[in-house]
């Protein structure tokens, strides 16, 4: 909290300041009474698998349905509950919600890989194992079904503490995802003393993949590295059929954006599922080298 300070140092009243504190204090009793009162949901957003298979992944993405203000986009509640440590509460619903759902597929005979997402202040939380242990043994879920995905800037903060809580995580089985590479500082020699089996290519580099020949020789590089040492590469930020198709030439392995499909909720999913040509899990499966 920063006074404003008057021409002789003397703090002065900014009444702006105050609008904001307490608009502050009213998101976060507002953001409490989101998770007590069911107001927050996990859309689903389904990637291709370039490799045809009977296995869906998907990435969990949290939405709140406000009330009154409708529709909240998590980029309007996370970075503020990442401020105010709420994001501990919501990580732990978030991934509640999404285990108890893949176990659920699980049961149904749905083969759903789910990613979720984990802030940097979650990452530095020494608890976070044993609880997403725990709830992997609540929900009877195999843990190699969930994927965490993090990024590189969460474990830049505190590397020592970041990396250690990255092994007791990797310890329970599930599997780590570096989210957005290329956005932050690391170089892929960084990520190698991480024990994490997936790279997702961050979207800027992916979106114009067509038309920028940098992005290109980026993503290809990223591509051929990233195989080198044994992990998985998503794209995300699929939006035309022309960058689908070049990264299926690229040796990409899931692809991850509108041109896809939208995030979904459940039911729509499921919609999706039995309609959508690129529905690998569906039963309209249809391959780019069909066409
Ligand atoms: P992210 O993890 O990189 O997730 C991908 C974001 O890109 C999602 O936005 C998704 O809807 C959007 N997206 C997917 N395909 C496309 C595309 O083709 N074009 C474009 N322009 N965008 C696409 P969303 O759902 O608004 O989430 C934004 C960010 O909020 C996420 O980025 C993630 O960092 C954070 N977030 C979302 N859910 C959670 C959560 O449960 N926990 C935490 N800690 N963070 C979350
Ligand atoms: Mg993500
Ligand atoms: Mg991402
Ligand atoms: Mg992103």
């Amino acid at each position: 909290y920063k006074a404003k300070r008057g021409i002789d140092g003397v703090e002065v009243y900014d009444p702006a300041h105050h609008e904001r504190n307490a608009a502050r204090l009213s998101l976060l009793t507002e953001l409490r009474q989101a998770v007590e009162g069911h107001e927050l949901v996990l859309f689903y957003q389904p990637k291709y698998a370039f490799q045809a298979s009977d296995e869906l992944h998907v990435e969990a993405l949290v939405r709140w349905i406000h009330p009154q203000r409708g529709f909240i986009s998590p980029m309007d509640f996370i970075p503020f509950a990442e401020q105010t440590g709420y994001i501990r509460t919501i990580t732990h619903w978030v991934m509640n919600e999404s285990i108890r759902q893949c176990a659920q597929w699980q049961r149904s005979g749905r083969k759903v890989h789910i990613g979720l997402n984990l802030s940097a202040r979650d990452l530095l939380q020494p608890e976070l194992p044993a609880q997403f242990c725990a709830l992997l043994e609540r929900h009877a879920c195999r843990a190699d079904w969930i994927t965490l995905e993090i990024t590189e800037s969460a474990v830049l903060d505190d590397p020592a503490k970041a990396l250690a809580n990255l092994e007791h995580l990797r310890a329970t089985g599930c599997r780590l995802s570096i989210d957005d590479y290329g956005t932050g500082y690391s170089s892929l020699s960084y990520v190698r003393q991480m024990p994490v089996q997936e790279l997702k290519i961050d979207r800027s580099f992916v979106m114009n993949l067509i038309t920028q020949p940098d992005d290109e020789i980026i993503v290809r590089s990223t591509i051929e590295l990233a195989h080198n040492m044994g992990l998985t590469v998503t794209a995300e930020g699929v939006e035309t059929e022309a960058v689908l198709q070049r990264l299926a030439e690229l040796g990409c392995d899931l692809a991850q954006g509108y041109f896809i499909c939208r995030p979904l909720g459940v039911a729509e999913l499921e919609t999706w599922l039995q309609t959508s040509p690129w529905a690998r899990a569906g039963h309209h499966q249809r391959a780019l080298a069909d066409e």
